[in-house]
């Protein structure tokens, strides 16, 4: 696979990470025509996609899509945009381990969760070659090789200075072209705060509870605890110069209940597997920030410090 230079009607792809989120674009992008390579350190998932193709199950329609997987990423030669879609604990080790599949033009957009994907990944591969991202999708795995995919929504990608470049307009387009929805926006740190700004609120929550999202938010103690670390958040976000609607991120939280509400946060779902969860780039980051600013951030530093406790249960 060549990218000499960036290939915009029809880029090569590789996923790093390619478990629930990353197989899931990467078989809509292949079932669409790209070219794509997951690239993964699960070898069951990977020799079974490799043995019977990617089986996507759930919206859509049950059904099997040829393409190329691998747990070698220095086979793959360069590609024209890299996905970084493993959990956000593994990113500085999956790039390094994948810097062959980038060349002079290739660029790399993070669709991870949290606050900081991209500096680390910047930290690799150089600023210039980085692309916010941002997905409203879900997927999890059922079994190696089986990935469900739950929705037919929205991504997001663009330049983290902000603005529309052409490359983020062209990639948009022909990725959603090619069967992956995805609009260019001209402020992808906003999106990307938006969407963290729900995570600040159910992640540790659902984790510390051990409840599906609903049942947290429905509990009026809990509730009042989450508008307090959304509002040091937003507090956060607005000396980093992002301006937060309030009401539209409570109103967020509260619609979750009918979207997702079953479900358990991921961070739930990582400490019940027993791994370290996203926590550093979620609340964490707003601790962090907060500290560099000055603002008090209690609420969310006491439940970083509660998820920290039950990951030492098994460290
Ligand atoms: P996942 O655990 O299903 O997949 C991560 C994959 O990364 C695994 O298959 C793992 O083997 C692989 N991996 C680990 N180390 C690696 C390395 N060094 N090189 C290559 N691959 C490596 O996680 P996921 O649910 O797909 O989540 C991925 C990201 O997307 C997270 O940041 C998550 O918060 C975010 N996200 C998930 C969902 C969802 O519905 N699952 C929705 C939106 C965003």
């Amino acid at each position: 696979m060549k990218g000499s230079g960036l290939s915009i009607e029809r880029p090569t792809v590789a996923v790093v990470g390619a478990g629930a989120m990353g197989s899931l674009f990467g078989g809509l992008l292949a079932e669409g025509g790209l070219a794509v390579t997951l690239v993964d350190v699960w070898q069951d998932h990977i020799d079974a996609i490799q043995a019977n193709g990617l089986c996507m199950v759930g919206f859509g329609g049950d059904r099997t899509i040829a393409l190329t997987a691998t747990s070698e990423p220095d086979t793959v030669g360069q590609v024209d945009a890299v996905f970084v879609q493993c959990k956000a604990t593994q990113t500085s080790d999956a790039i390094r381990r994948a810097e062959a599949l980038f060349g002079p033009h290739t660029v790399a957009i993070s669709f991870q969760n949290g606050l900081g994907n991209e500096e680390v990944i910047a930290d690799i591969v150089g600023s210039e070659r980085v692309l916010g991202g941002l997905t409203l999708q879900g997927a999890s795995i059922e079994g190696p090789g089986i990935v469900r995919n739950y929705a037919n929504v929205q991504s997001f990608i663009g330049e983290m200075a902000g603005g529309i470049s052409e490359r983020a307009r062209a990639l948009s387009r022909s990725l959603s072209v090619h069967g992956l929805p995805v609009t260019a926006s001209a402020n992808i740190r906003l999106e990307i705060w938006r969407k963290l700004m729900i995570n600040v609120a159910v992640s540790p929550t659902s984790a510390i509870a051990d409840l599906p999202i609903a049942r947290v938010i429905a509990t009026p103690e809990m509730r009042a605890a989450i508008d307090l670390a959304l509002c040091e958040a937003a507090a956060v976000a607005t000396a980093e110069g992002i301006e937060i609607d309030f009401a539209e991120c409570r109103s967020s939280v509260s619609a979750l209940a009918d979207k997702t509400g079953a479900n358990k946060s991921s961070v739930c779902v990582d400490l019940l597997n027993k791994r370290r969860s996203e926590i550093d780039v979620i609340n964490g980051a707003i601790v962090r920030l907060g500290r560099k600013h000055g603002i008090e951030t209690p609420v969310n530093t006491a439940w970083v410090g509660a998820i920290k406790a039950l990951e030492s249960k098994f460290a």
